[in-house]
């Protein structure tokens, strides 16, 4: 039997998901991309050829992986019909106008992907999908299956790393999908990495890790002077003892709210929710040389060594910080301010994620608290369950 999958992007991941999807037996691929003329721009370059992956191993080694979709539309009516499989993987800001787009055309046992989902891709998919989400099956990665770029447009795109497993979270609502809805979406990722399902939507979502920029760009610029730099400062080598310690009280303070979650509605298992420092020695295990303390342990990982801060240059050849950067502009309104909704939700005060949140917003220019509450006139273009109508703990049961 075919499966009839439909990718919606058109930047690195979609790229990548596109060439190992195409590559695989018995598929029809099709390309959804509703951004710009990116759709007709992808078409005319690609002809007749395949997309070709550079797909490269930790050992050194590379391997080709060439695959060709059988169409690249910007016509969702085009895509999407007959499609079981929906893979978005395109950043989060993206994610509503796909939704949108794919809407008229949903039936019933689809199953729609978020690579990667974000926090707040859940209540998002929902909202929009009010009345076909809960017969569809909701899946969201909690990050991207691989580190890449795109080397020609179209065309080329290098994996350059492939992670080994990634934790996803699957909302079977009242979906017929079988008993292993993730088997058409691991066959078309191929062996890895090997996708783990989590208890439930909160789990990753608490323990995102979305809280790592916000603190280190406000302990670098809050006491800013304004005057350009005349280099570009190191981002996680530079870090200041402060961000750490923000930082460190903004994961305290999800694990308190997975903490008073549990205690509400005991059958939700939060267990899994821990603190980022923790996460961070494990995962880092054999990259980072001082484990002493969060603040030391980023300073001195290996894999974080010489990134500098996100800065744009000035026509004689200066540096100021980029407000404008994914650090800021998707990880507030994707990833602090969802969070601090769900804290909210939970009945939990959070000071350290409010202080951090005050000062992003002023320099993204977006109200989203007002004092301690998130009710600010931006929270209506985040993805903070508030914005969804959510207001009780029980109204997030349909999600989990
Ligand atoms: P990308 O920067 O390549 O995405 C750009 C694409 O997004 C564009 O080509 C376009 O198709 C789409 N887009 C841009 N503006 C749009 C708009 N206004 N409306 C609709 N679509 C629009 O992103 P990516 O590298 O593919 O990353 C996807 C997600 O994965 C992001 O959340 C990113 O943070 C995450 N991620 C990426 C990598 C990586 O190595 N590329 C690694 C880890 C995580």
């Amino acid at each position: 039997e075919t499966l009839t999958a439909v990718i919606c992007g058109g930047g690195n991941a979609a790229h990548v998901m596109t060439g190992l999807a195409s590559s695989r037996e018995n598929v029809d691929i099709r390309v959804l991309d509703v951004f710009s003329d990116e759709a007709e721009r992808w078409t005319k370059t690609l002809g007749a050829d395949p997309l070709v992956l550079t797909v490269n191993h930790p050992d050194g080694s590379h391997d080709e992986v060439r695959g060709k979709p059988n169409i690249i539309t910007n016509d969702a009516s085009k895509a999407v019909p007959g499609a079981s499989v929906i893979i978005f993987a395109v950043p989060a800001f993206a994610h509503e106008s796909y939704f949108e787009a794919i809407k008229p055309y949903l039936k019933p046992n689809i199953t729609i992907v978020g690579m990667p989902g974000q926090p707040g891709f859940e209540f998002q998919c929902f909202s929009i999908l009010r009345d076909i989400a809960p017969e569809c099956c909701v899946v969201a990665f909690e990050g991207l299956p691989w580190a890449a770029r795109i080397s020609e447009f179209g065309r080329a795109v290098t994996v350059l790393s492939t992670k080994d497993f990634l934790g996803c979270v699957v909302i079977k609502g009242k979906s017929n999908v079988g008993p292993d809805p993730l088997k058409p979406v691991q066959y078309l990722l191929g062996p890895h990495p090997v996708a783990q399902i989590y208890q439930n939507f909160l789990e990753p979502t608490l323990n995102t890790k979305s809280i790592m920029h916000p603190p280190i760009m406000y302990g670098t610029w809050h006491e800013w002077d304004g005057q350009p730099l005349d280099s570009k400062p190191l981002f996680y080598q530079g870090l200041t003892a402060e961000a750490a310690d923000l930082m460190s009280g903004m994961s305290d303070e999800l694990i308190a709210t997975a903490k008073e979650i549990s205690r509400k509605k005991p059958d939700v298992n939060l267990d899994g929710v821990g603190h980022l420092f923790d996460w961070f020695k494990l995962v880092y295990k054999d990259e980072i040389k001082d484990k002493s303390s969060l603040l030391t342990a980023l300073r001195t990982n290996s894999a974080y060594n010489g990134l500098l801060h996100p800065m744009k240059e000035t026509a004689d050849g200066k540096f100021l910080p980029d407000f404008t950067y994914r650090y800021m502009t998707e990880d507030v309104p994707f990833g602090l301010v969802v969070l601090k909704g769900i804290s909210e939700i939970a009945g939990v005060a959070t000071p350290v994620t409010d202080k951090v949140l005050a000062w992003s917003q002023k320099m993204i220019g977006k109200e989203y608290i007002v004092g301690d509450k998130l009710c600010g006139k931006d929270v209506a273009t985040s993805r903070a369950p508030q914005r969804y109508g959510y207001k009780t703990l029980d109204d997030f049961d349909i999600l989990l």
